[in-house]
């Protein structure tokens, strides 16, 4: 049997496979039947992961850098033991659980998530991808599968502050941002401490690019799409860039009485064309594209006064640099434009830039091939959501697999995944996880 079709009888359920004459010399490594991980221990871990932080209306706030972070990190780390892992803390403080492979010259696969979470968050943003990793690694424990790449299971520390561990990892953290204070009222660099890492050797942490063979995350959609439309599976294409900007409206405060309506340069007005304009603009091209005008306030905010200044946001997102560019371009021609109308000024400032991160086509197609080994249906789409997989895609080669979110709510106490729903995800993530390390080019 070549790779090849070992890899097709790996995932295809040996027993319904074409191969099943084969089974003699399979089922000394994969036992009689294809491996699919315990979905009623997967549920009942992210049952007990959630009361870490459990708040009253039903979600958690486990804050990184938190009490309740480090104690669901001791929860973790004890599953990680039972799953016959070996975990350490890097010096960056993420959570690094090693199974060794069959060919220790090989370099390892990195499958996991985050635990930690927004304030008043939910159950299941993060917490599924890091219980299913960890879920996979057992069920490979008990199959007596043996890989040939070594397997880490991550789970990175403060996602939600700005994707601090996987970028520690990855080398875009700047040392400046050690000390920016994260909401759980600890620097960066405190919470480091705190979790067990050691801001000395923090550069040991990170990882050149062919440092790893690839990535694998399961994540929530935290969207509503896959629902809608009744699909088990999101294949992600690749995490948005994004980019903000801060947007200043210039003109002149003046008496709301005595100022007739035609010698007016108020900026408020000009602002509210300018959000219309945004939404105008981002629609009028084909494709997911999405801007957002999400903060704004007039100056100086008072019923009998005529704004004299405003300072609102812009938010543009799509999975092409160069389309957040284009748009930008006819949004600013629009906003001088705008303010030629009624004699005000438009001016932009970038505060924050995230490029767009692609997921590998490879891993893409062996997701597709798991979901349908396990006749789940997929659909290739982007992730709107920033992920520390963006990160890893600048080391590796990243693929991403999503489960529905019920009613696409996220980031709140009604966030909710199916455990229907969560066990597929864990099992597309076992067995692509297992073609990627069958594969030869992996
Ligand atoms: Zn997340």
């Amino acid at each position: 049997m070549n790779r090849r079709e070992f890899g097709a009888a790996v995932a295809g359920g040996l027993l319904s496979s074409p191969f099943a004459g084969s089974l003699g010399r399979l089922s000394g490594v994969f036992g009689l039947t294809a491996p699919r991980v315990d979905g009623a221990r997967l549920n009942r871990h992210l049952t007990e992961l959630s009361r870490f932080g459990a708040n009253p209306q039903g979600g958690v706030t486990r804050l990184a850098y938190s009490d309740a972070d480090k104690q669901a990190r001791e929860y973790v780390l004890g599953l990680m033991r039972d799953a016959k892992l070996t975990p350490t803390i890097d010096a960056a403080g993420n959570i690094i659980a090693s199974r060794p492979g069959r060919d220790a010259g090989r370099k390892p696969i990195l499958f996991g998530s985050h635990i930690d979470s927004v304030p008043e968050g939910g159950n299941y943003d993060g917490n599924v991808g890091s219980m299913s990793a960890i879920e996979v690694a057992q069920t490979l424990a008990e199959q007596g599968i043996t890989t040939r790449h070594p397997l880490q299971v991550v789970i990175w520390q403060n996602e939600e502050g700005g994707l601090y561990g996987s970028r520690a990892v990855s080398g875009q953290l700047t040392p400046e941002e050690l000390q920016n204070v994260s909401r759980s009222g600890k620097t960066i660099a405190e919470g480091i401490t705190f979790l067990g890492g050691d801001l000395q050797r923090l550069a040991s942490a990170r990882r050149a690019k062919g440092d790893i063979a690839g990535y694998l995350e399961l994540h929530i959609e935290q969207g509503g799409t896959l629902e809608r439309d009744h699909i088990d599976i999101g294949i992600v294409e690749g995490i948005v860039g994004i980019k903000q900007w801060e947007v200043t409206v210039t003109g002149f405060a003046n008496h709301a009485g005595t100022t007739p309506m035609d010698q007016r340069h108020d900026a408020l007005l000009a602002a509210a064309r300018f959000v219309e304009a945004v939404n105008r603009i981002v629609t009028s091209v084909p494709g997911r594209q999405v801007g957002t005008v999400g903060r704004i306030q007039a100056l100086p905010g008072a019923p009998n006064v005529i704004p004299g200044q405003v300072v609102c946001t812009l938010e543009l997102r799509d999975l092409d640099a160069a389309k957040i560019d284009t748009l930008y371009a006819g949004i600013t021609a629009e906003a001088t434009r705008i303010g030629r109308q009624n004699g005000t000024t438009f001016a932009f400032r970038m505060l924050h830039e995230n490029v767009p991160a692609p997921s590998d086509s490879r891993m893409r197609g062996l997701i597709a091939a798991a979901a349908r080994d396990l006749s789940l249906t997929s659909r290739v789409m982007p992730s709107g959501a920033g992920h520390d997989a963006q990160a890893m895609a600048t080391l590796a080669p990243m693929g991403m697999i999503f489960v529905p979110s019920v009613a696409g709510i996220s980031h709140a106490p009604k966030e909710f995944s199916k455990p229907a729903d969560i066990v597929n995800g864990a099992n597309v993530l076992l067995l692509a996880l297992l073609r990627f390390d069958e594969s030869p080019r992996s």
